[in-house]
């Protein structure tokens, strides 16, 4: 059976989403350095979104790459070629009429896996709109970056030097998710930058060369297959239970389909 929303019949659709899960992996097609491709944020959106979808016997839309602005202090910015956006305008736009016609479907569940920092504020502020219209009803809504979901716990036992979520853009943890999931579309090259810029901080005019290392803001050495795979797998797992246990819902609704 299909596990791709998108290749159901039309015929099909109604029946096999109702009261069901749906995955949409949000990424962006953007710079991470010279050792990883620019389709880093939806490699890994889409790859968590899988086994997500298949935990709970639903459904996975096409990842959504061309996404939100990149910007210096968390993802090197414009200097560097290769990233494809669109303005926060847009996509708030965008992502909301998408979701208004998907809500239109009668799925239980929507799950948004976001893969890219810049995409965060314009997802949830899409996603609020179109509650605020009434399309969602009591239906649930997951909506995260997966390195939310990643434990203080997991960070202190597995990485050093943490430099904050912001600086990990191109650094150890997405080098080793993509060694783990996509190794033959990272180089051996293993930039460093010892000062991480701030978060929450807009400067202008921008020094790049000061606050990356050829648009990496952290460092990447230390990256392995192995970091990667229980990066991946910490993830899916701390995923799935909150989904599960419905954690931050207020209420579960009795009788409601729980896969
Ligand atoms: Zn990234």
């Amino acid at each position: 059976m299909p596990r791709e929303l998108a290749d159901l019949t039309s015929a099909q659709v109604l029946d096999r989403v109702a009261g069901g899960t749906v995955v949409w992996p949000l990424g962006a097609t953007e710079q991470h350095g010279p050792h990883l491709p620019l389709s880093v944020d939806s490699v890994l959106a889409e790859a968590f979104a899988g086994p997500i979808a298949e935990a709970f016997q639903g459904f996975t839309l096409p990842v959504q790459a061309i996404a939100a602005r990149s910007l210096p202090q968390s993802g090197g910015g414009l200097s560097f070629p290769g990233t494809v956006h669109v303005g926060g305008d847009t996509l708030v736009r965008f992502l909301r009429e998408a979701l208004q016609s998907l809500f239109r479907l009668p799925l239980g569940r929507l799950v948004v896996v976001n893969g890219h920092f810049e995409n965060e504020p314009f997802l949830f502020e899409a996603l609020d709109q179109v509650r605020q219209e009434g399309l969602i009803g009591d239906r649930e809504v997951f909506a995260f970056s997966w390195w939310s979901l990643v434990q203080d716990s997991w960070l202190a036992t597995e990485t050093t030097d943490f430099p904050g979520w912001h600086a990990e853009h191109a650094g150890v943890t997405e080098t080793s998710l993509m060694l783990h999931l996509r190794p033959d579309l990272v180089t051996d090259l293993r930039p460093d930058h010892d000062r991480p810029p701030r978060a929450g901080v807009y400067l202008h005019p921008v020094d790049v060369d000061q606050i990356t290392e050829q648009g990496v803001l952290s460092s990447t050495s230390g990256s392995s297959a192995e970091l990667g795979e229980k990066l991946f797998s910490h993830v899916i797992e701390q995923a799935v239970a909150m989904i599960r246990d419905g954690a931050g819902l207020l209420s579960r609704k009795a009788g409601k389909k729980e896969q």
